[in-house]
């Protein structure tokens, strides 16, 4: 693990958040993404090294339309950058974590990303990423 990518907040509706992350930042979104693989619309914010995601379901099928009817608004996960995704997933998974996904699938912002189950990890959904390289 190198350092928090970024942090993911579940947000009802991408345009409201936006409009609030951008006073509260004082900066502008500098992408906004749909992602297939999780049926979500994200927007990015970098404050210095860090980021924030904001994630908007696009159906209620989404895992975050799930999130929020769960829990409401919030952070939904911390996201940590990995060099070599498959090889993380691999020592994780035989320290007894719950890898979601053992495929990583194709992420918002150009990573490879793999999900870590909230039940091995203290209640906190945990992101791998590894940038992908074209
Ligand atoms: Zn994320």
């Amino acid at each position: 693990m190198n350092k928090i990518e970024h942090i993911g907040i579940a947000v009802k509706n991408l345009e409201a958040a936006n409009s609030v992350y951008k006073i509260l930042l004082n900066s502008n979104p500098y992408k906004e993404e749909y992602v297939e693989s999780e049926g979500v619309t994200t927007s990015f914010f970098k404050i210095g090294d860090s980021k924030i995601e904001l994630l908007e379901a696009n159906s209620p099928e989404s895992p975050i339309a799930k999130f929020i009817d769960k829990r409401g608004e919030g952070i939904h996960h911390i996201a940590f950058k990995v060099d070599d995704i498959r090889a993380e997933i691999d020592r994780l998974e035989g320290e007894g974590f719950v890898v979601l996904n053992r495929e990583p699938k194709a992420g918002a912002d150009n990573k490879w990303v793999a999900f870590l189950h909230p039940k091995s990890s203290n209640g906190v959904l945990v992101e791998l990423c590894e940038e992908r390289k074209e």
